[in-house]
């Protein structure tokens, strides 16, 4: 919703809250450490898993720092899942596209806003400390979930079988306990330092000034990168009807300097066509940026997640959302081995899952930064002649505008089962279809399932798929899809559901006889026949499957 505010209406929407003081619990299964949006979006997905937790913010207030913009199809639907969206939607500018200028000024790349298989926008905007109040809002739903605002972690010891937390809090040292750690303290994290992970990398000499303005006259809705090598600056659509201005910084110029309202007025006249329009500032601040990944994304009971495990450019809009498939990760994983439904091998391929993305979108966000951000203009014309050819041919032009440039998540290895057949589709998340349901009601697949498990056949005997039921292996549910052209037997302990959109049907249609088994973070595990599917959960068993006959039989996902 594109929601027009004053600028004092946003200055009061932004402005910081105090966090809780918590209930002062000393031990729980989890330890989150860090109350920025990817520690309070873990407190939520494992609040809606029921596992006890305890996070843990130095801070009294939430941030208002003026940082992400740019949230993603794939977090949106996170948050949907979470019921976080509806009170969101109001917050959020429309899903915009992408133009790349030359020096010149020509438009040399364009991308448009379209929809993804995750059922959202391919980029929407936001306003990070609007987010992190609502983050905390919802964190705040769930009774396992202990928010300990003013607590700062200032030591760890790991044990065989938990983790022990310094926490300082109003002068005085206690300690917490936990079975795992969950580290989301940002780019300089304590808890990376205290299990010895080092951060290699690089710092990105492309110091940026980064003004949010209110009512700003730019109402395209792209971001628009305008890479003159003279001052390469980008202008992203916010929300509330303003605007981002992101000028990059020449050597030698003054970082506080830059930032003050003169020195803005004097770049909005030089640089934009809104020369003399009144400036209603919101904040400005100047950013140096890095691009680093920690050596290992964990250690024994601890992980790490978002900045702590890796910072890049803001070029490619990523690092939030890439910490925001982390927590999506690694949550699953933790509440499965907690309830004795999988061993901790599981753990295990949070690093082999998530490290080959994280560098792949490192690259992406870096590669993003040195094109649009040339200073030599030498170098700058041959680029713009480069796409600007390049974009003669219909198939490139596509290319780019279908965004088809930047790394999707694709998981190679870890929990899953590769067939040869059908490679496309493993790995990667399962498409948010729409479906028709019994009683006539029209659902997402999301919506259908409870957040755990998926087992989806397509046109498949719905009987035979029950017999999987007996094994009790990641008690998964069952949803039937059935075609309109076809007879549905309709079995209990199954839901049954047609597709309701050509999306839906395109994507379902081809897999005709398949049976999909889809992860808790809507990743597809595998695929298979009906014949094989058995084969393939006793593989995943085999390798992941509970140490011990026990399964808890508690309810997955509490409300
Ligand atoms: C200019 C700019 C633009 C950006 N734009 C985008 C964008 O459009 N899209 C995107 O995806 N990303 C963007 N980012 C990146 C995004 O802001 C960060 O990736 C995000 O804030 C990281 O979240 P986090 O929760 O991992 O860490 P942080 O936000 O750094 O939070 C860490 C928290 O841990 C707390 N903490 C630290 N140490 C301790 C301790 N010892 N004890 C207790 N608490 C502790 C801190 O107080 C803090 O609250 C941008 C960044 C910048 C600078």
């Amino acid at each position: 919703m594109d929601n027009h505010l004053s600028l004092d209406q946003i200055r009061e929407l932004i402005k910081p809250i105090s966090g809780p003081d918590g209930r002062g619990t000393k031990d729980a299964d989890v330890l989150v450490v860090g109350a920025g949006p990817i520690g309070l979006t873990v407190a939520n997905i494992l609040g809606s898993l029921g596992i006890s937790t305890i996070l843990l913010e130095w801070n009294e207030l939430t941030s208002d720092l003026p940082k992400a913009l740019v949230i993603d199809d794939e977090y949106l639907r996170l948050l949907d899942s979470l019921d976080l969206l509806d009170d969101m939607e109001e917050h959020l500018s429309p899903p915009f596209g992408i133009f790349f200028y030359s020096m010149r000024g020509k438009p040399v790349v364009k991308v448009n806003p379209f929809l993804t298989s995750n059922g959202f926008g391919n980029r929407a905007g936001l306003m990070q400390p609007v987010f992190e109040k609502k983050l905390l809002q919802g964190a705040r739903r769930y009774p396992c979930v202990d928010l300990q605002y003013r607590s700062t972690v200032a030591g760890l010891d790991q044990e065989e079988n938990g983790v022990r937390l310094k926490v300082v809090r109003a002068g005085r040292e206690h300690l917490v306990t936990g079975r795992f750690v969950l580290a989301c303290d940002g780019a300089r994290s304590f808890i990376r330092s205290a299990v010895n992970i080092s951060f290699a990398g690089n710092r990105i000499d492309q110091p940026h000034l980064v003004v949010d303005l209110a009512e700003f006259p730019d109402r395209s809705p792209f971001s628009r990168f305008f890479c003159n090598p003279e001052r390469p600056f980008n202008s992203v659509p916010a929300p509330y009807g303003g605007r981002r201005l992101e000028f990059m910084l020449n050597p030698g110029e003054d970082h506080h300097k830059i930032a003050t309202a003169d020195s803005i007025r004097d770049l909005v006249d030089r640089h934009t066509p809104y020369k003399g329009t009144p400036l209603k500032i919101i904040r400005s601040v100047v950013y140096g940026f890095s691009e680093r990944i920690a050596e290992r994304m964990g250690s024994k009971r601890v992980f790490l997640l978002g900045d702590a495990a890796h910072v890049m450019p803001p070029f490619g809009a990523q690092a939030m959302n890439t910490g925001a498939r982390d927590a999506n990760n690694i949550c699953w994983k933790i509440a499965a081995v907690l309830q004795g439904r999988l061993n901790p091998t599981i753990l295990e391929t949070y690093e082999t899952e998530r490290r080959p993305q994280v560098e792949a979108i490192i690259r992406y966000s870096v590669m993003i930064g040195r094109m649009a951000n040339i200073r030599n203009r030498i170098i700058a014309a041959a680029r713009d002649a480069v796409f600007q050819t390049l974009n003669l041919i219909p198939a490139i032009q596509r290319f780019f505008a279908e965004m088809r440039y930047m790394p999707r998540p694709w998981i190679k290895a870890g929990f899953m089962v590769r067939s040869r057949r059908q490679e496309l589709v493993v790995g990667r998340t399962c498409p948010r279809v729409s479906l028709f349901l019994d009683g006539g009601s029209t659902k997402s697949i999301d919506a259908i399932s409870d957040g755990w498990f998926l087992v989806v056949g397509i046109a498949v005997p719905t009987n035979d798929l029950l017999l999987l039921a007996d094994s009790r292996f990641l008690s998964p549910q069952f949803l039937s899809i059935c075609f309109n052209d076809m007879q549905c037997v309709k079995v209990s302990g199954v839901q049954h559901a047609r597709p309701a959109s050509p999306e839906a049907e395109a994507f379902l249609r081809p897999l005709t006889g398949r049976v999909l088994l889809v992860r808790p973070d809507r990743y597809v595990a595998a695929v298979s026949t009906l014949d094989g599917i058995g084969a393939v959960l006793a593989e995943l068993e085999k390798s992941f499957g509970p140490l011990r006959e026990d399964v808890s039989s508690s309810p997955i996902r509490s409300s």
